[in-house]
């Protein structure tokens, strides 16, 4: 009785075919024309997709299948233990994570979703992850955009995926500035104490952080950190894009 009744909701909600409210495209903004589709079949040939050739680490993609890390991660010690991503961060998905962030483009973290578990189903069952915990943005940040972006790609991973979400674990304590003009050692400095976990008994050993874009790998870094110190003993993460590795 339960079991009909779960996928009879399912038939209904969410619209994931786009036949209620037609998808728009990720890629050029226009409603997809082929309904039922993602995104047009033009503009999914404008995605690079990271299958292989990826650092172990970080999910970089990388030149030769000879390497096994990439140069930031062969420098420096990480406190994640390691991510994948579903793209390369190029202008194509800049433009497109704008969009998801800045313009009401919401519909796109389901695709994000989709394709972050297609590219990385490997990975995910290897990892085991108990719970998936979003990036937090700023109370401030949230109110002004509306929403957390890696908050709601995280509940559409954990729609498709089955593996829990908690948003309300890890917190942001202040108002980091913005990362993208800052170096390595002052995106560090500008991290310091910048998430806090709320307070009793910490629930999870395995976890897989989720957040939007990965580039130095510092937000990523500080958050697995404090969830180590707390008693995690893996975090992993998730992302939609990632910088090159090379
Ligand atoms: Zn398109
Ligand atoms: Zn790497």
């Amino acid at each position: 009785m339960k079991k009909s009744k779960q996928s009879g909701r399912r038939l209904i909600w969410p619209d994931t075919a786009g036949i209620l409210f037609p998808r728009r495209c990720p890629v050029c903004h226009e409603v997809v024309e082929d309904r039922g589709q993602p995104v047009c079949v033009i503009c999914r040939t404008k995605l690079v997709g990271i299958t292989k050739n990826f650092c172990q680490k970080c999910g970089k993609p990388l030149l030769t299948e000879e390497q096994e890390y990439c140069m930031d991660c062969l420098r420096k010690k990480h406190w994640f233990d390691k991510g994948r991503a579903a793209f390369v961060y190029d202008e194509t998905m800049r433009r497109s994570i704008a969009m998801y962030k800045y313009n009401g483009r919401k519909e796109y973290a389901a695709f994000y979703a989709e394709e972050i578990l297609r590219k990385c189903a490997k990975e995910i069952l290897i990892w085991g992850g108990d719970i998936l915990i979003p990036i937090p943005i700023h109370p401030s940040r949230r109110r002004k955009r509306g929403f957390n972006q890696a908050e709601l790609l995280a509940r559409r991973l954990s729609e498709k995926s089955g593996i829990l979400m908690d948003s309300r674990l890890l917190l942001r304590t202040k108002r980091t500035h913005t990362q993208k003009d800052l170096s390595s050692q002052e995106r560090l400095a500008n991290l310091k104490d910048a998430f806090f976990i709320r307070k009793g008994k910490f629930p999870y050993k395995n976890i897989i952080l989720v957040d939007d874009i990965y580039t130095t790998g510092s937000t990523v870094d500080a958050a697995a950190r404090i969830l180590k110190e707390n008693g995690a003993h893996k975090v992993y993460f998730l992302c939609i894009c990632v910088g090159k590795g090379y």
